[in-house]
């Protein structure tokens, strides 16, 4: 699942700057396991000062992640890594 493909798309920083070619998908994919890249940084510093859909977008991961789908747990949303959204959350990272 790519940023443009699985977050929102209306007005998504993300999908507006992979279909210009300006970052690459793969930023806001993440290994949750690993800690965040230096792409993965500059794509949650997109999502905290270019993207008019954050808070929609932490809202909607956090939704699947408490209705238990998995996707929600996986990459960068909203701005936060699935560390991060594990610590608001009070669910893990996936196995
Ligand atoms: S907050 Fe980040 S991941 Fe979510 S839609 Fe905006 S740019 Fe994409």
């Amino acid at each position: 699942m790519t940023a443009a493909s699985g977050r929102l798309t209306d007005h998504a920083a993300c999908a507006d700057l992979v279909t210009a070619g300006a970052v690459p998908a793969t930023a806001w994919d993440t290994d949750p396991h690993a800690r965040p890249t230096p792409l993965n940084n500059h794509a949650k510093t997109i999502c905290h000062t270019r993207c008019p859909v954050q808070h929609d977008c932490l809202a909607t991961a956090i939704a699947l992640t408490l209705t238990g789908d998995p996707a929600g747990r996986i990459g960068i949303w909203g701005g936060l890594d699935p560390s991060e959204r594990a610590t608001l959350t009070g669910h893990g990272t996936p196995p």
